[in-house]
This record gives structure tokens, C-alpha cells and sequence, in this order.
């Protein structure tokens, strides 16, 4: 789903190294988590992933794909492949839970008789069929990153990336949306999170890679967090 093979990002100007030389893959269907301090490179990696920044060297590949091949136009069909959820929720208020769902619908061209279905498996999949109707500001903020999370669903992408998507949450919240992105891997999508929260990392146990400076300095196929 996603190889790296020798990238290493340095940003211009300030000439940080972000990633060191960074080799790793992840395969179809798999959970992975990313953690390492702040600074670490947890970003870059999502960043390069979408093609926001560009390596400096090496290569990448996703959903089976060199990213090279990804050019102009066809930049927007790999940011159609994968789905995000950030610390933020970046709903948009004035809209319901299913419109807001629908929305990335709307924007990948997906006729509008199939939305329903659509929007009703991802709610499912999140579990909140019973606030389709609800506005952001009457959700609490774990329903409102569930919410995050179907929309980021909705449209079926192979691999979903999520960056500290519990980095806003309690810690009853951060376990209910940890148990949502394990029911979206479940049903067949590839899974990165991004995270700091060692609890979260320590009791749903998943392969861990840990960056240190830019650079992978442990991946467990069992998990836990060493930091
Ligand atoms: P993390 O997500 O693990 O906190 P980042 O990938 O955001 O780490 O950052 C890795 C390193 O790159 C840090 O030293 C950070 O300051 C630097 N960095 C991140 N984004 C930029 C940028 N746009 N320009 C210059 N340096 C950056
Ligand atoms: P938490 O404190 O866990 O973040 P909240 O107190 O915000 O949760 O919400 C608890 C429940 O009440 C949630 O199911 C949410 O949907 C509902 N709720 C919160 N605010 C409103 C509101 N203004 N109108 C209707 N329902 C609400």
C-alpha cells in the first residue's frame, strides 16, 4: 500500500532534516501506528504520502503507484485514494452529520442516488446512524471525530491516515474513536495513525513504528510504545 525506500525530506531554507533516510513499508489491510516525539517527522511522512511535499530523495510508492506517477491532474485522484482525519475535526457547522459526510461525495463526483447508501454504511461503520441529523455543536467532540472519520471513509479509499485523531480527546472519547478506526480496518482499509497517546498505543496493540530525528529507529510487529 505505502513503500518508502531511502526518502529522505530536507525543507529548504531552514535545511531541517525531517526524514533520514527512511525505509519501511505497509502492506495491504494493515493498522500501523507512527510515534516519536514532536518534531520527529510524523507530519512529513503523512505529507509526502499525499504528495504535499516532495521527497528530496528516494521513493515512494502508494496503492501501487511511484508518486512520480501522480502528475497534475492525477494528484487529485491519489488524495481521492486516501482518506485523513486530523486533530481538528474540520467540519463544516452549518451542515448535519450526513451532509457533512456526503460532502466529500459531492467533491469526488459520486452521483447523487448513490449517497444515501453510502452515507448510511459510513455512519454505521462509525456508529452514529441515530445523529444523522445533528448539527457539529450538538455533538460531543468524540462523536464529532467520528463524524471526521465517515466522511473521510465515505467514498471507500484503500488507506486512511490519520494524524493525532484523539490529540482533542478525553480519554473515554480517544478509546471510542481507537475502536471506529478499528472497525474501518476492519471492513478492509488500510489504517496509519499518527499519535502520542501511549494508553491508546498500549491496550489496542498494533505494528508500532517509531521515528526518532527523521529516522525509523524501531518497528514492532506487536506494538507498545518505546519511547
Ligand atoms: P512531527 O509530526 O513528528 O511532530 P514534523 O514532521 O512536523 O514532526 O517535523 C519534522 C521536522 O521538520 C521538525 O524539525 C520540524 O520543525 C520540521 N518542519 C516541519 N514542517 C516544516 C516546514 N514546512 N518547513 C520547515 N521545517 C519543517
Ligand atoms: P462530552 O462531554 O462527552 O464531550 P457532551 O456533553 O458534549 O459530551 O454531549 C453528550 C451528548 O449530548 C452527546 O451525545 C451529544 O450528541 C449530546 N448533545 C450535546 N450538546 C447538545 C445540544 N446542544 N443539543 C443536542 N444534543 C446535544
Amino acid at each position: 500500500m505505502i513503500e518508502f525506500r531511502n526518502v529522505t525530506l530536507e525543507y529548504p531554507v531552514t535545511r531541517t532534516l525531517a526524514l533520514d533516510d527512511l525505509t519501511m513499508s505497509v502492506g495491504k489491510g494493515e493498522f500501523v501506528y507512527l510515534v516519536g516525539h514532536s518534531g520527529a517527522g510524523k507530519s512529513s511522512f503523512m505529507n509526502l504520502v499525499l504528495k504535499r511535499a516532495l521527497p528530496t530523495r528516494g521513493e515512494i510508492r502508494v496503492v501501487g503507484e511511484p508518486l512520480t506517477r501522480y502528475r497534475g491532474r492525477r494528484t487529485a485522484l491519489l488524495r481521492r485514494r486516501i482518506g485523513t482525519v486530523f486533530q481538528e475535526n474540520l467540519l463544516l457547522e452549518h451542515l448535519n452529520t450526513q451532509d457533512n459526510v456526503a460532502f466529500t461525495l459531492r467533491v469526488t463526483g459520486v452521483p447523487q442516488r448513490e449517497w444515501p447508501a453510502r452515507v448510511n454504511a459510513a455512519l454505521r461503520t462509525v456508529g452514529l446512524e441515530h445523529k444523522k441529523h445533528a448539527l457539529p455543536l450538538q455533538l460531543s467532540q468524540g462523536e464529532q471525530q467520528r463524524v471526521a472519520i465517515a466522511r473521510a471513509i465515505v467514498s471507500d479509499p484503500p488507506l486512511l491516515l490519520a494524524d493525532e485523531p484523539t490529540g482533542n480527546l478525553d480519554p473515554e472519547n480517544g478509546r471510542e474513536v481507537l475502536k471506529v478506526l478499528q472497525n474501518v480496518n476492519l471492513r478492509g482499509t488500510t489504517v496509519i495513525v499518527a499519535t502520542h497517546a501511549r494508553e491508546l498505543v498500549e491496550t489496542f496493540r498494533h505494528r508500532t513504528l517509531t521515528l526518532r530525528k527523521g529516522k525509523l529507529v524501531r518497528d514492532d510487529p506487536y506494538g507498545g510504545y518505546a519511547l
